[in-house]
């Protein structure tokens, strides 16, 4: 039964304390709210370029701060070095590109009989912000930075896991000349801090990113105040491998292993056409068995541990140990450690093959032929990402059109950038994060028309 007045941040590569940080109460809550309306007030009045020059600043005090936020990162989400360094970077990148928005804030002008409309971009106000564990720093920042750019306060509750960077974030908004009470970030459980913050009649806008079931309560949640929400949620993205395709690179295991598969957009079901299947299957498990799984914090580590126990049990039970299945290795003893792990014999309705996993875990599944493999990418009730490998360019283009999800990549597994959208079809979420409509997303268009007709006489 965890504290509900503490939370203890553990190192998941070692299961040491790496800190305890005290849980915010509802009442907690409530008096950030309070501050943050205040401070958003102000905000909002400054000029856009002067929160465009301030967010700038925070960009330059995170940049210098970059190699401590990453190390932060690899001590309380066992994240490899590598990645953390790219996570910190990321929010860096990220606030100079939001700042820039605040600049390029615009509205309309549309001519109507007797003079014209102006429209214009209101920020909501407070924007509560809901985070998860699996990228803890660049989920806080996609939620936080752009509504900060248009105009809003933020208040933000990361995982009770690993509230650390984003804390660390808040501290160096401050040193950076924030405005006290802009960007306020309240370490919690989701239960009493999450839920408290989502019910606040003050809070304009929740942003959350988790599992799907509890995006499901904050929306219900939210609806009883008529309150927008964005959301992000679960994942089972297909990687779909067309015979004609190279091989080796659309069988990337990092595709489905990086972040030791704690990834939303992880392309945990491999659809892989049958007449390359033998070759497939031969590749994956010489690449599986090459993969150094260890030390987070050592530089030639490949991929770390999961984040907690919980997540541990949770990823085991889609595993039974006769399973059968391309292994690789993990270490022993202390630690939340599961082997890169590809299941050969998963039916499409399994339940591996339809539930997101979150660990080192993907399907591999045959496929006749394009109508087939688009029949197997639908279906799942998730539509986050996913990959087309083939080298016909009308048959990439036709099966991206026909995969219902929101984040695709053909001939590459790439699929989060921060200057383009990313979010979720069906049960993977609502609404859109980051790209060059990020800030209006936490805003109101207000429509104001100017009769150019003298007073009447
Ligand atoms: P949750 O969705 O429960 O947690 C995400 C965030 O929501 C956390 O900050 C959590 O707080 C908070 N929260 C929990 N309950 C509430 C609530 N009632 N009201 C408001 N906020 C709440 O995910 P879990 O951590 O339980 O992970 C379970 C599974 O969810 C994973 O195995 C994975 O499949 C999926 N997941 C997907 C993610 C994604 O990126 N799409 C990210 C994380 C998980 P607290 O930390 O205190 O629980």
């Amino acid at each position: 039964m965890s504290d509900p007045h503490e939370l203890t941040v553990l190192n998941p590569a070692t299961e040491e304390t790496v800190a305890t940080v005290p849980a915010a109460s509802a009442e907690d809550v409530d008096t950030a709210v309070v501050r943050a309306l205040r401070a958003q007030a102000r905000w909002a009045a400054l000029a856009g370029a002067d929160r465009a020059r301030l967010l700038r600043r925070f960009a330059d005090t995170v940049d210098a701060h970059l190699e401590e936020l990453a190390q932060l990162e690899v001590r309380e989400a066992g994240h490899t070095v590598g990645n953390a360094r790219w996570e910190a970077g990321n929010a860096r990148d990220l606030l100079l590109y939001a700042a820039g928005g605040a600049e390029r804030l615009l509205g309309a002008q549309i001519p109507a009989p007797g003079g014209f409309n102006v429209t214009f971009h209101e920020p909501l106000g407070v924007v509560g912000v809901i985070a998860p564990w699996n990228f803890p720093m660049p989920i806080a920042a996609w939620g936080s930075f752009p509504a900060l750019a248009a105009g809003n306060a933020v208040v933000l509750k990361p995982a009770e896991t690993t509230p650390l960077t984003a804390l660390r974030l808040a501290g160096l908004a401050l040193e950076a000349g924030l405005p006290e009470h802009v960007f306020q970030v309240l370490p919690g459980h989701g239960h009493t801090a999450g839920r408290a913050l989502v019910d606040h009649p003050d809070v304009a806008k929740i942003v959350f990113t988790g599992s799907t079931s509890t995006g499901r309560e904050v929306m219900e949640r939210c609806a009883r105040l008529v309150k927008p929400v964005t959301l992000e949620l679960g994942g089972k993205s297909p990687n779909v491998v067309f015979a004609d395709a190279d091989l080796e690179a659309a069988l990337d295991p990092f595709s489905f292993l990086d972040n030791s598969g704690q990834d939303c957009c992880a392309r945990t079901r491999v659809l892989v056409q049958e007449s390359v299947l033998e070759e497939a299957r031969a590749f994956l498990a010489e690449a599986l068995a090459a993969v150094v799984v260890g030390d987070p914090a050592d530089d030639k580590t490949q991929m770390g541990p999961l984040i907690s126990r919980q997540q541990l049990d949770r990823v085991r039970s889609y595993v039974p140990e006769d399973a059968p299945a391309l292994r690789g290795t993990a270490p022993e003893g202390p630690g939340f450690w599961f082997p890169p792990t590809v299941l050969t014999a998963e039916r499409p309705d399994g339940r591996a093959a339809r539930e997101e996993i979150f660990g080192p875990v993907a399907v591999l599944l045959p496929f006749a032929d394009e109508a087939d493999a688009v029949r197997l990418a639908n279906d799942t009730p998730y539509g986050l990402s996913g990959s087309v490998w083939t080298r016909d360019l009308g048959r990439a283009l036709r099966v991206s059109r026909a995969v219902r999800a929101g984040n695709l990549s053909v001939n590459s597994h790439s699929s989060v950038r921060y200057w383009t959208p990313f979010g979720g079809f069906k049960q993977s979420g609502l609404g859109r994060e980051l790209g060059p409509d990020a800030l209006t997303a936490f805003t109101e268009t207000k429509n104001v028309f100017i009769s150019t007709e003298g007073p009447a006489q």
